[in-house]
């Protein structure tokens, strides 16, 4: 068999893909092509039995990119392999979806709620650990500052160009006011010397600031692709770097 089609990446997956599984449903009634979904799904839950879950989880992802109707109890074996695949997260969505359209009457109830409790426990680390986003993928170092949260970049305010409109005049230069006898008089705005324009008071005219980054939004990290394991691996780096001092000398 050969499922040469694109995989959609693991992180923009959920979301869309939970939406699409409804409307799946929804049309399940004309039943188009039920035997190429039937083998997929055969060929998925074998694959599951010899634990060869990655296999399993490129023919469901196959599965929902066809646009196929998916059968009713799709979402629990593709929450199953997600769980062995330690996306937690993602398995929960499906799990769950799984038990609002099956309720108490789904073929694999039991397996169902079996499973939702060795979820707890996985997705417990996940809300505590401050190393992955809420969905459990690692954060990694922010690549436009570099972790530093703050950065110097183009000046938000005059967006990089130095100088700002001058409030008083509107930019005219100008200002204009009504006399005793009704008649409009013209000055020079003495605010930017009729220039119409001032320095721009964030950066001084130097057009860059040095503020919170706008990649990661100050927070010095963005989600990676990598399912995190909670565990700080700068320490396992100084460990084997420790060990291999200690080889050397
Ligand atoms: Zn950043
Ligand atoms: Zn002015
Ligand atoms: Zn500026
Ligand atoms: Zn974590």
């Amino acid at each position: 068999m050969k499922f040469s089609r694109t995989i959609l990446t693991l992180r923009n997956f959920s979301l869309s893909s939970l939406f699409f599984l409804i409307l799946a449903f929804s049309a399940k009634a004309q039943l188009p092509n039920l035997g190429q979904t039937d083998s997929w799904m055969k060929g998925a839950v074998a694959a599951m039995e010899r634990s060869d879950y990655e296999t399993a989880n490129n023919i469901f992802r196959n599965l929902i990119d066809s646009g196929l109707p998916l059968p009713e109890e799709m979402p629990y074996y593709f929450a199953e392999t997600l769980f062995q695949l330690n996306q937690y997260d993602n398995s929960a969505n499906f799990l769950n979806k799984y038990l609002e359209i099956t309720g108490f009457t789904g073929e694999n109830y039991e397996g169902a709620r079996e499973l939702k409790l060795r979820l707890q426990d996985p997705l417990k680390a996940i809300q505590v650990c401050q190393l992955c986003d809420r969905r459990g993928y690692r954060y990694k170092s922010c690549f436009t500052c570099e972790g530093q949260k703050e950065i110097e970049q183009d000046c938000d305010y005059c967006k990089a160009k130095g100088v700002v409109g001058c409030s008083r005049c509107a930019g005219s230069g100008m200002i204009t006011r009504v006399n005793v006898f009704n008649i409009v008089e013209y000055f020079e705005c003495e605010r930017c010397s009729a220039n119409g324009r001032l320095t721009c008071p964030v950066c001084q005219g130097s057009k860059k600031e040095v503020s919170a980054c706008r990649t990661c939004s100050g927070s010095g990290q963005l989600s990676s692709d990598q399912i995190c394991d909670h565990e700080p691996h700068e320490h396992k780096i100084m460990g084997l770097l420790r060990l291999n001092n200690g080889n050397a000398h």
